[in-house]
Order: structure tokens, then C-alpha cells, then sequence
């Protein structure tokens, strides 16, 4: 069965490189019928950032790719997980911190891994010692005899150091001379030479374990078949396959995403881009707010965005439902090179994901918008109703990215303009423009039925009767309606606004 985890640490908040390896993983699970779990790697207690697990699962739940297996820690009523616990649990290393030691001591029974009793200033020692002789220091086979550890030690010694209590870490003894030949899915064949490596530490003196022993056994005991992230983690493959082997596990498959680089230059994108990583959800509590979720996106826009951030379906086609996503997705696909992340991508997307929106659900949202706007206006008595506002919608989103452009777009739907462009002013107002538009006031007055084939209709027959040029009228009378030379068809708005409201922009532009 297919069975694979995002494994955040919970450092900081999640920017668009975590979450796209989420959705890969949940993607590759849905694909085949697999599970996506969710597990916290919190076994390093100096970067843990209080909320950044919440932050986790929020930004989870918002694009809505949740977990199936995972901690059900949420507190944010509005994005609740619908994950239960798993069996697998606890889904937190915090929480998991008992069963890691005896992995550890396993490894040194077997001869695989060793005490290693060296201060940090010893080791910052032979660093600066090798560095001043142009060498790098490596703690494996090259020197370990060197360094104070159970190999380097009798057995006595070892013994006596263990049990007066002095400060331990437990390394793994990387073997010399060997060609490691590993597999990733999407890099295919990796021969990685073992001389290389050093002798990573599995178990810490604070009696936590390193990332690399939690993350390994945890794999193990969750039964993780294929093991899907960031290609910062390649690196650490080669000790990973060995620890698989030094337990006698079956190791699960690898899939290497590639990096995520900067929109501009060269090199991948770091926390330096800062807002420009493209936070899904930010809360507030963190300062800046600069979450997509809070600028105003559409989870399903970013998920399609992302989506396509290191993977191509080998089509010309960019939009995709989630749904389409799981059916398309494979990581055979995904590229190796790294993608470069192009924020403006994103609003294109979005502006897609607009056009698809149905108007009743986006004037429900917009309406929050246009009461404050009028509020903030004075204008207390007019409240729209939702079919007008949905009306409105349907008039500009074509032009519209975000719910917040409607009101820049459309404005003068709810509220007369109280300043006219100037440029359009300049360039369309006449001396006779008054003269017009007061013989236009009694035309409109005329209209019965006041709708908007009618009035093209009334107006255009007046237009020809008087032997005016339609931009002489037109022009005008859209700048008073509108206050400027832009917006849908104007015989739209008038419908819109009504008779009264109609007549009354027109007066007092030329009162
Ligand atoms: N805790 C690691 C991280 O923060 C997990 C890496 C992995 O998936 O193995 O990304």
C-alpha cells in the first residue's frame, strides 16, 4: 500500500516550497489510493517556533490537501483537520522521544554505530586545525582513531565515561571504501563513494535523536513506502539507505523534488526572498501579514499553481482541478532541473480561478467589502441586495484577479463618483457637452421600461434625430455615470443604477 508523510520541521512558517512537497505527496497517495500523513519533526528543541505546527496544518487544510493520518492539534475552528490519529500515532517526534534511544543502542550493539565523548570545543579544534592546513575535517574512518570515541577507547574507558555520566553523542560508523549505488525516482541511479561521508550523529546528548535516526525509524514504523521531498534532503540519502541497512529494513522508495528558485536571478529561493516565498496562510500573530489566504487567493488557484512548480503533465494544458491533479499526476513527470517560482504566475491563476467562480458565492464575499466601503462613504441607506451585487460581478470580473478588485471595478455601481478623471475630462468636455446632456435628462426621463436594450435604443434614435456624433454623447455620459472613461457597456450601468440615480449623476455634473 501506498503510504507517504510530509515531515515538517516546525521551524517557522510554511512557505510554498513546503507546501508544494505536500501536494506532491498527497497527489502521488490519492493517485494510488495511499495514505498522506502528516508527522512533526520537533526532535531539534533550539529552531522550534511556537504555532508553526497550527500554521502547518491551517495552511493544509486551506488548500485543501488534508492528511489522512497525522496530530489532530488544530484550535482554529475555521479550518478544522479531518484527520483522525492514525494508528500509527503519535505523529509527533516530541511525543515519540522514548522509543528512539533503543534504535540507537541497537545500532551500537551491532557495531554499527559508536559513542563518541568529544566536547564541541575539541571538535571546533580539529576543524580549524585541518582548515588552517588547507583540509577539511571529516569524523570518519580517515580519523575516528584519532577522537575520543567507544572505538578509539578500551572498552573499560568506555565504560567508566558511560557511567560517571559524561556527555555522549552515538554516531554512525560509516564504512570506507565503498560505492553506494542508490536509486531516486526521479534522478534516477545516484554512486555515491562512502569515503566521503562522515560519521553522522544518530543520537544527541540531550537525549533527543538527530533528524536522521527519528526520520529513519519513524519511516520504518509508520510504513512509509516512498519517501517524497525536497532536494535539500539528497544529501543526506546515502546515510539513509545505510541505516536502512544497518537495521535490516526494508528501505522505501525516494523521490528528490527539485529545488525552487528565486523569481529573479540566480540561486534557489531562501527565507532572504522573505514575502516573495508565497506564504499559503499567515497569520497575524507572526507580523506581516502575507498569506495568500489573506491576500485574497483562491486555494484551488495555488494549488494549481503549485502543482505545476517542478511537474508538467506533458500537455499544453494549465489548468487543472484537484481531482484532474490526482488523475494526471506522476513522478516520473517531474522535472529535475529546478523551477523557477514566478509570483505573477500565481495572479494569472488566479484571475483564471475567477472567471470560474459562480457570482452568487463571490457577492457573498464581496458584500462585506461594499458595506464597509459605504459605511466609510456615509452612505448608510442604500444596502445593495445580493443579486444586484451578483449582477455587478457579472459585469466586471472578467477584468478582475482578486474579490477586492470589484470594488475598484465597480464602484460607481453603488456610489455616484465624486470625482471625474481628469485626462477624460479634459479630452471630452465640450462647451455644448452641458447643452447635450440637459436634452439627454428629458430623454432618459422618457423611458419607461428602463432597461438597458430600451435605453441603447431611446438614445441612440435622439443621437440620429439631433444629428449628434454618438461620442459626443456617449463619452460624456459615461464620465458622469462612471466618473470615468472606463467600465462595461454603459447602457448596462444605466439599467443598473436606475432612472432616478441616472438622472441625478447627470445633474450634478452639469449643476
Ligand atoms: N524534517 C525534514 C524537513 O524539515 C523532513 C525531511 C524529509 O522529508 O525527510 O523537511
Amino acid at each position: 500500500k501506498v503510504r507517504v508523510r510530509f515531515a515538517p520541521s516546525p521551524t517557522g512558517p510554511l512557505h510554498i516550497g513546503g507546501v508544494r512537497t505536500a501536494l506532491f505527496n498527497y497527489l502521488f497517495a490519492k493517485k494510488h489510493g495511499g495514505d498522506f500523513i502528516l508527522r512533526i519533526e520537533d526532535t531539534d528543541q533550539n529552531r522550534y517556533v511556537e504555532g508553526a505546527e497550527q500554521y502547518i496544518i491551517d495552511s493544509l487544510n486551506w488548500c485543501g490537501i488534508p492528511f489522512d493520518e497525522g496530530p489532530s492539534s488544530t484550535t482554529d475552528s475555521e479550518y478544522k483537520t479531518t484527520s483522525s490519529f492514525g494508528k500509527y500515532g503519535p505523529y509527533r517526534q516530541s511525543d515519540r522521544k522514548d522509543l528512539y534511544k533503543q534504535y540507537a543502542d541497537e545500532l551500537v550493539a551491532s557495531g554499527k554505530a559508536y559513542y563518541a565523548f568529544d566536547t564541541q570545543e575539541e571538535l571546533d579544534f580539529h576543524r580549524k586545525d585541518h582548515e588552517s592546513k588547507g583540509k577539511t575535517f571529516i569524523y570518519n574512518w580517515h580519523n575516528r582513531l584519532k577522537l575520543r570515541n567507544s572505538l578509539s577507547l578500551s572498552d573499560l574507558e568506555t565504560t567508566e565515561k558511560l557511567e560517571s555520566g559524561q556527555e555522549y553523542v552515538i554516531r554512525f560508523k560509516s564504512p570506507k571504501d565503498e560505492i553506494l549505488v542508490l536509486n531516486d525516482i526521479i534522478r534516477g541511479q545516484i554512486e555515491i563513494d562512502t569515503n566521503i561521508l562522515d560519521d553522522k550523529v544518530l543520537f544527541k546528548s540531550d537525549g533527543m535523536p538527530t533528524y536522521h535516526l527519528a526520520n529513519i525509524v519513524d519511516d520504518h514504523l509508520m510504513e512509509i513506502s516512498h519517501v517524497i521531498r525536497g532536494e535539500e534532503w539528497l544529501p543526506s540519502l546515502a546515510l539513509h539507505h545505510q541505516l536502512y541497512d544497518a537495521f535490516g529494513w526494508k528501505t522505501p522508495q525516494f523521490a528528490h523534488l527539485p529545488l525552487i528558485m528565486k523569481p529573479v536571478g540566480k540561486g534557489k529561493l531562501s527565507k532572504r526572498d522573505g514575502e516573495k516565498m508565497g506564504f499559503p496562510v499567515f497569520p497575524l500573530s507572526w507580523g506581516k501579514s502575507v498569506g495568500y489566504r489573506e491576500e485574497g487567493y483562491f486555494p484551488e488557484a495555488v494549488v494549481n499553481f503549485l502543482a505545476l512548480l517542478g511537474w508538467n503533465p506533458g500537455t499544453d494544458q494549465e489548468i487543472f482541478s484537484l481531482e484532474e491533479l490526482v488523475q494526471t499526476f506522476s513522478l516520473e513527470r517531474v522535472l529535475k532541473s529546478g523551477a523557477r517560482f514566478d509570483p505573477d504566475k500565481t495572479k494569472w491563476y488566479n484571475h483564471q480561478y475567477m472567471q470560474l467562480q459562480n457570482d452568487r458565492d463571490l457577492a457573498v464575499k464581496f458584500e462585506a467589502i461594499v458595506n464597509f466601503k459605504l459605511k466609510k462613504e456615509g452612505v448608510y441607506s442604500t444596502k445593495p441586495d445580493l443579486a444586484f451585487t451578483e449582477k455587478v460581478i457579472s459585469l466586471v470580473k472578467e477584468r478582475a484577479t482578486f474579490i477586492k478588485d470589484f470594488w475598484e471595478l465597480g464602484n460607481y455601481f453603488f456610489i455616484a463618483p465624486s470625482t471625474y478623471a481628469e485626462k477624460a475630462v479634459k479630452k471630452q468636455w465640450k462647451e455644448d457637452t452641458p447643452a447635450i446632456l440637459t436634452g439627454l435628462i428629458s430623454v432618459v426621463e422618457q423611458v419607461d421600461a428602463y432597461t438597458s436594450a430600451n435605453l441603447e435604443k431611446t438614445i441612440k434614435n435622439w443621437i440620429g434625430e439631433e444629428g449628434l456624433s454618438f461620442g459626443k454623447v456617449m463619452a460624456p455620459l459615461r464620465l458622469v455615470i462612471v466618473g470615468d472613461l472606463k467600465g462595461p457597456h454603459l447602457f448596462d450601468i444605466l439599467e443598473m443604477i436606475g432612472k432616478e440615480e441616472s438622472i441625478a449623476r447627470i445633474r450634478k455634473a452639469i449643476s
